[in-house]
Parts: C-alpha cells; sequence; structure tokens
C-alpha cells in the first residue's frame, strides 16, 4: 500500500517520525531539539512523545506534571478517537512554542508499564488521533526505541511523510539503526537521512578529539546510503541542560551543537 492510500492526520502538513533501532542513542534530543527548531523559524509544530517504555520529552521541556492525564481514556477504541468532537480531545501542552503531549502524561515518572508491542501500536494511534493539535505545519513523534510491532503499525497505518534516524557511531547501534532503516525503506516511508549523535568528545581541557565508540570501516551498513542530517559530539553541557528542561536549540544556540539543530530543520 502506498502512503498516500493511509491514514493522514487533519490539518497536519508533514507527519515525521525519529526513530533508531537502540534506546539512549539520542531520539528524543533529536525530536525535541527538531521541533523546537522549527518552531523557533516560524513553523507550527506539534511534537508527540510515543515512547511509552522510557518518555523523556516531558523532562527534556521542563514539563515534568502529569498535566493532561485527566482527558485521555486509554481503552477507547480507535474509530472514536479518530471522531472525537474537538472539545472532547485532549489539549497539548505548549512550551517553547511547540504543542506537546507525551505518554509520560498518563503515566507515574517510576511507574512500569506493561502493554504488548501490539497494544502499544494502537494506543499510539489512538493517542494521536486524541490530541487536539489544531492546525500544524509538522506533527514529529518520538517513537519508542527499535523496528517491532508498535513502529511497524505506524508504518503500515499513518501516512508518515519523512522518517529522521539516530544513531551513535557504534557499529552495533548502526546495525540496529540499519534494521530501523530497513522497516522503513520496506514500508515505502521517505527517509530523510540519519543523524548521528554522541560522534566524539572534545577534551574541555586540551580540545582534542576524543572518540568514545568503537567503529571499524569494515562494518558497511546499507545506513551507508543515507545522507548524514548533522553529526552531534557527547557535550557534558548538552546533558546538563537537558535535565534542566532547556533544549539546547533554546540553551546553546550560538554553539555549533545548537546550530546543527537550525541546519535540521532547514533539512526537513
Ligand atoms: P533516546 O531517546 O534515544 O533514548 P535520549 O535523547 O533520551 O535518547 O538521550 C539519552 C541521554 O543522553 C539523555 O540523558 C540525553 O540528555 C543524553 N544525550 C543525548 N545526546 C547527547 C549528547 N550529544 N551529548 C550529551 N548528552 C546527550
Amino acid at each position: 500500500m502506498l502512503g498516500n492510500q493511509r491514514e493522514r492526520l487533519p490539518d497536519v502538513g508533514s507527519l515525521l517520525v525519529v526513530g533508531s533501532g537502540k534506546g539512549g542513542v539520542g531520539k528524543s534530543t533529536v525530536s525535541v531539539n527538531l521541533a523546537v527548531a522549527l518552531a523557533r523559524a516560524g513553523a507550527s509544530v506539534g511534537l508527540l512523545d510515543c515512547d511509552v517504555y522510557g518518555p523523556s520529552v516531558p523532562m527534556m521541556l521542563g514539563v515534568r506534571k502529569r498535566a493532561a492525564s485527566s482527558g485521555f481514556r486509554a481503552m477507547l477504541p480507535l474509530a472514536e478517537a479518530k471522531n472525537l468532537a474537538p472539545e472532547k480531545k485532549i489539549p497539548p501542552l505548549t512550551r517553547y512554542g511547540v504543542r506537546v503531549m507525551s505518554a509520560g502524561f498518563f503515566i507515574g515518572e517510576e511507574q512500569a508499564v506493561a502493554a504488548s508491542s501490539d497494544m502499544l501500536g494502537l494506543l499510539i494511534r489512538q493517542l494521536l488521533y486524541s490530541v487536539d493539535w489544531g492546525r500544524l505545519d509538522y506533527v514529529i513523534l518520538d517513537l519508542p526505541p527499535g523496528n517491532g510491532e508498535p513502529q511497524q503499525t505506524l508504518c503500515r497505518e499513518m501516512a508518515l511523510d519523512g522518517a529522521i534516524l539516530v544513531t551513535t557511531p557504534q557499529d552495533i547501534a548502526r546495525i540496529d539503526t540499519a534494521k530501523a532503516l530497513a522497516m522503513f525503506q520496506n514500508a515505502d516511508v521517505p527517509v530523510l537521512g540519519v543523524v548521528q549523535n554522541m560522534d566524539g568528545l572534545l577534551c574541555p581541557h586540551c580540545g582534542e578529539r576524543i572518540e568514545i565508540y568503537p567503529h571499524s570501516k569494515e562494518v558497511r551498513t546499507r545506513l551507508d546510503q543515507v545522507p548524514v542530517l548533522g553529526s552531534l559530539p557527547l557535550d557534558p553541557m548538552a546533558a546538563r541542560w537537558s535535565d534542566e528542561g532547556v533544549p539546547v536549540a533554546i540553551s546553546m544556540a550560538e554553539t555549533p551543537f545548537g546550530q546543527a539543530f537550525c541546519t535540521l530543520a532547514r533539512e526537513v
């Protein structure tokens, strides 16, 4: 089935997904900062954190409270969610000009989630439809890590306008992310490119570049064939700002790290 026969979110220009083969590689960091950079460039943007197992978007945006829990019925059938009247939908929070919704708003910060993976795909689509996004240029989905059932359900059911992959330079991360790439390509989702994160560390004392992750030129994957949209070093300040709830696209806007997201926003 081609993309244009799949479901489109009403009033949304482009539905983009940020995915990776592994957790902890910077998917949420890229999703949050891309959303903020797009908003700062004048676009209207929504961000849905679909990472039910480890939703980090609320903390990264400084909206940790369970703000919207009252309006969402987790077992609402999808068909009903699609036809919700606007006044019955959940209003997103607006932060740094981005309309934000997160699975984390409905889950206690230290609560474990026991949802089967096929339920998860349904839950993500249901959440997507239950939010009162309004008219937007972009909605960005921060996907759970991997390429299993929830990701495949989204690819199958929704018209995704572009996928951005995030990986570290480490061979194992690239191999896993190549599997996510294959999933998008098999589903005819346009892959915009890959962001290489945690790509070296600049020593704060001597400025020398330190390679953190092992990667060998011999390990070739299909990831080598997609455009590199950006390369971000491991930067302790970026981690600190992120935990403070201020995205680097704002807190480090004048640094090469922050500027990388302006470039990324121009590329999508
Ligand atoms: P994922 O969404 O893939 O699980 P996150 O974006 O949550 O990954 O990043 C994992 C952790 O690493 C977070 O604490 C984040 O602040 C930190 N982090 C991500 N990218 C960088 C970076 N380039 N430099 C420093 N810390 C980073």
